[in-house]
């Protein structure tokens, strides 16, 4: 018998998109080819993922209550997490990949939904349904599963977008290492994380040291331009923590890609695509995670509707609630990572610009709560005084990178 619906990719997006169709009592499975190795990832995830996919406090390793921004010149700002209204609830939840894909994929199984151990290598869709050929993962034969729709929930390469014919996106790439460090060189990381910015540790995004239980997560990431550098850029952020990782075990490197611009269509007749195959990743802060997490359920509800009719012009209600929901903030959002990490100097002003207490709650509410409410009238005069002092500042006068300081040695 056919199952209704198949999920290629059984990570964060694909594991929501079949708790939800299994909570509408639809047929789901599930088709996985890496279910060991964990998605490299900082693992960074707003409060409103536990809230809204009811997840346990458990899967949480640190909640981060403060980040530290450093500017390329070494200008430091410390931002409290902190939203327009503050609770106990503002905080930025650290995970680790293995644990939290781990726990979704778990309760998908639970709900009912089938997981299969392997690899879509082949994919038909044709007026009647979906026929998709996979490789075992246990033994490598081949075998064929029909379905009435396709959901590609496999990431930044996605083998079902390619199978459908459509265009590879513009891709990033982020580098990590995960550095065991003794308890007091770990202190240093206790509830904060860090951002850097600069031309060598990453031209065009920032690099980053994320606390775990026992680790720090440090990387970087590169746009389209640069990826070729990716292990450069490490290496000199590390140079740049410089003794703060003294005495650290190097436990795992990793690295993926991350798309850089969402697909202009993400439903078509008797498919969908979500999460990253579906370029639904912020671009100023690499967040894909929940984004992933909330199109998986969207595309579901939507498909859960349309399962008698499933064709684009039914499935593409998920296309419209998802820009009608989140058009603004991703716009915003993609603008702000073009003017503040667009050079140095901007590097610069955006440091700055943290500072502003406005700024700090537009950013945390739109980040911890997925709200972009604009502020009074005053705040926003405010903030627009501000940049522009601080704009004005750097361009008179350049702040000296690091690297021309002599500070720490580019490696
Ligand atoms: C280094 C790095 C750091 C990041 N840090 C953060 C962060 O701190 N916070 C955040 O929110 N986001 C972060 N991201 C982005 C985040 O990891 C992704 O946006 C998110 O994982 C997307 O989820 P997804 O379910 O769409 O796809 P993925 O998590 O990529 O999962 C795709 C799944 O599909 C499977 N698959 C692929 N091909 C096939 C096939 N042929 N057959 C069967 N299965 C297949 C894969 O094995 C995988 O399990 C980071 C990304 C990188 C690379």
């Amino acid at each position: 018998m056919a199952q209704r619906v198949l999920i290629v990719g059984a990570s964060v997006g694909g594991a929501t998109a079949a708790i939800t169709l299994r909570n509408l009592g639809i047929e789901t499975v599930l088709l996985e080819k890496e279910l060991v190795k964990a998605k490299p990832c900082g693992g960074a995830v707003p409060p409103a993922a536990f809230h809204e996919f009811d997840l346990p406090q458990s899967l949480i390793d640190r909640k981060v209550k403060q980040c530290l921004i450093v500017s390329p010149s070494g200008q430091e700002t410390h931002v409290p997490v902190m939203g327009s209204v503050p609770s106990d609830d503002d905080y930025v939840a650290m995970v680790r990949r293995e644990v939290f894909d781990g726990f979704l994929r778990e309760r998908a199984q639970q709900r009912g939904a089938e997981l299969i151990h392997g690899q879509l290598v082949g994919l038909q869709v044709e007026p009647h349904g979906v026929t998709a050929t996979y490789r075992s993962m246990s033994d490598g034969r081949e075998a064929k599963l029909t379905a009435d729709v396709v959901i590609g929930a496999d990431g930044a390469y996605s083998p079902t977008a390619r199978m459908l014919g459509l265009p590879n996106l513009p891709r990033a790439v982020a580098i990590q290492e995960r550095i065991a460090l003794p308890p007091s060189k770990m202190a240093r990381w206790e509830e904060t994380a860090d951002l850097y910015l600069g031309r060598e540790v990453s031209p065009d995004l920032y690099a980053w040291a994320f606390p775990k239980c026992d680790h720090i997560a440090v990387g970087i990431g590169a746009g389209p331009g640069h990826t070729a550098k990716a292990k450069q850029l490490l290496a000199n952020l590390k140079a740049r923590l410089g003794p703060a990782l003294d005495h650290g075990r190097l436990i795992l490197r990793e690295a993926h890609v991350l798309p850089m611009e969402p697909r202009k269509q993400m439903a078509f007749d008797r498919a969908m695509l979500i999460g990253d195959a579906a370029g639904l990743v912020v671009h100023t802060s690499g967040e894909g995670i929940y984004w992933a997490m909330k199109s998986g359920q969207i595309a579901a509800q939507v498909l859960a509707h349309a399962l008698d009719t499933p064709d684009a012009a039914h499935l593409r209600l998920y296309e419209q609630l998802w820009w009608q929901q989140y058009g603004t903030m991703y716009t915003f959002l993609r603008w702000l990572q073009r003017w503040g990490y667009g050079n140095e100097r901007q590097m610069e002003v955006f440091t700055e610009m943290c500072r502003n207490i406005d700024v700090q709650r537009l950013t945390f509410d739109s980040y911890m709560y997925k709200q972009m409410t604009p502020g009074p009238w005053l705040a926003q005069m405010r903030m627009t005084w501000d940049i522009i002092n601080a704009q004005a500042r750097n361009y008179v006068r350049r702040r000296t990178p690091l690297r021309e300081q002599e500070t720490y040695a580019v490696v």
